[in-house]
């Protein structure tokens, strides 16, 4: 019998109570599971902050002693939870040994910190791992002592391979797809920690941030999953930020291009990277929510390979701040051979990832993350590109997007979509700085001032979605 991969979040993981939601859910289950579970919300966060502290304070008794009340500061939150679901006082005290153990070794890379003044890569990525391995060993103890055969199974333990890039690496499967799947054969729940694999010598690697669906989408791969389910607080995938738009709708099935359109282009569900795993496999992804346990376990989104154009073509608008613009001028750079590879060079060396490029006769538009736009600056400028003239930055943008398939087909409802977007936007009194239509099949944007943003996303939602 095929397992299913069960995916709990941050989202699920927030107060010590929340441990029994899952415990509920893993019973509702009632089967052989691997559950993946991320950090509990914000202590990815704290962490990374620790590490910056650390080093900035490093050889100074007081930033160490920062880092040591972090870590106590974790050791009571992981009491609180215990406490508060398990009952067994002895067995608490073994389970906290474990726990106490686990961070032990947190605090001697903290405290490596402190001594080499520096944050080695991968250092970085084992200290930011704790979260996810704090999670694992708890939850996998709480289902035990509540009489469900379970049991941790680390990365590093199954073989869950990556290619060793730290920070953002990428699961490497012709590595890891035996050894998973037969790590995690019997009839057991398993409890994985998300966020990391390792590399050929055994280095923790992250998968990026919010990597953990990642996480759950590869081990899905390799061990051919019946489906990932990916447990939320809301109802799966809708058809706008319920805090931007009043009534949005939910969306209940969508095909693998357009949750990754949606992700990449601004949707909190799903890291946009999920479905790349997945894809080629088909192995559905379920998101269900653990509000609402009377739904038991029917999805509100499913996403699968079934390519379904609805009459309004556009299943959900979606936006995102995290772009900036950097735009090369220069009078004749839409015609000058080689330039896009240089600057897409000059970028890569610096670890710069693009967005989108879009060019005309007398511009090249780069789109970048935010966080990215200052070293962008820096690295472009610097690197007096023949034929720029001048280089500006733009960060007070945001993207609005329109995803569904059909969006760009030829015919007369595909191809109206975007205008009909761009209309609806322009009509409400929205800046529109930039738009493109057709660099997917089945999502078109705009970018717009950041101020009006909302106003936008409100606008497109009504011009489809009549509220
Ligand atoms: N805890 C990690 C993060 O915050 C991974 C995840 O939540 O998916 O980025
Ligand atoms: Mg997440």
């Amino acid at each position: 019998m095929k397992k299913i991969v069960v995916k709990f979040g941050g989202s699920n993981l927030r107060k010590p109570q929340d441990i029994d939601r899952i415990v509920n859910v893993v019973q509702t289950y009632n089967r052989p599971l691997v559950l993946v579970v991320s950090a509990f919300y914000g202590i990815t966060n704290a962490l990374i902050e620790c590490v910056q502290a650390a080093k900035e304070g490093a050889g100074t008794q007081a930033a160490l002693a920062d880092s040591r009340n972090y870590t106590q500061t974790l050791r009571t939150l992981k009491s609180e939870i215990l406490i508060a679901n398990i009952s067994d006082a002895a067995l608490r005290v073994d389970i906290e040994k474990a726990l106490g153990e686990r961070l032990d070794q947190l605090d001697r890379y903290l405290t490596g910190i402190h001594c080499i003044g520096d944050v080695p890569t991968f250092v970085n990525d084992a200290i930011l791992s704790y979260g996810e391995r704090l999670s694992s060993l708890l939850l996998s103890e709480v289902l035990k002592s509540r009489g469900i055969a379970a049991q941790e199974a680390l990365p590093e333990d199954i073989g869950l391979m990556t290619d060793g890039v730290f920070g953002n690496s990428a699961c490497d499967f012709a590595a890891s797809s035996a050894s998973v799947a037969e790590a995690l054969s019997a009839d057991k729940v398993y409890v994985v920690p998300g966020f990391y694999g390792v590399d050929a010598s055994g280095k923790t690697t992250l998968f990026g941030r919010g990597g953990s669906d990642y996480s759950a989408a590869s081990i899905a791969a390799c061990i051919d999953a019946e489906s990932l389910d990916v447990w939320k607080d809301v109802d799966g995938f809708l058809s706008a930020d319920p805090g931007a738009v009043s009534a949005p709708r939910s969306i209940a099935q969508l095909n693998y291009l357009e949750a990754a359109e949606l992700s990449y282009f601004g949707a909190k569900i799903l890291h946009p990277r999920t479905v790349e795993p997945l894809f080629d496999r088909e192995i559905p992804i379920r998101i269900l929510n653990i509000m609402r346990p009377e739904r038991g376990l029917q999805p509100y989104t499913l996403i699968n390979a079934q390519r379904k154009v609805t009459r309004d073509v556009v299943k959900s608008v979606t936006s995102t701040e995290d772009v900036a613009i950097l735009k090369l001028h220069g009078p004749g750079v839409g015609f000058k051979a080689g330039i896009l590879a240089e600057v897409t060079q000059t970028l890569d060396s610096h670890g710069i990832n693009i967005k989108s490029v879009l060019t005309a006769q007398t511009a090249i538009n780069v789109l970048l993350s935010r966080d990215h736009l200052d070293a962008a600056y820096a690295a472009v400028s610097a690197h007096h590109l023949n034929g720029v003239v001048e280089v500006s930055r733009n960060d007070a943008v945001a993207i609005v997007a329109v995803v569904g398939d059909g969006v760009l087909d030829a015919s007369d409802v595909g191809s109206a979509i975007a205008s009909r977007a761009l209309s609806a936007a322009i009509a409400s009194g929205v800046r529109v700085c930039l738009a493109a239509a057709g660099a997917s099949e089945v999502a078109a944007y705009m970018l717009v001032h950041e101020d009006d943003r909302k106003r936008a996303l409100q606008a497109v939602h009504a011009e489809f979605f009549g509220v």
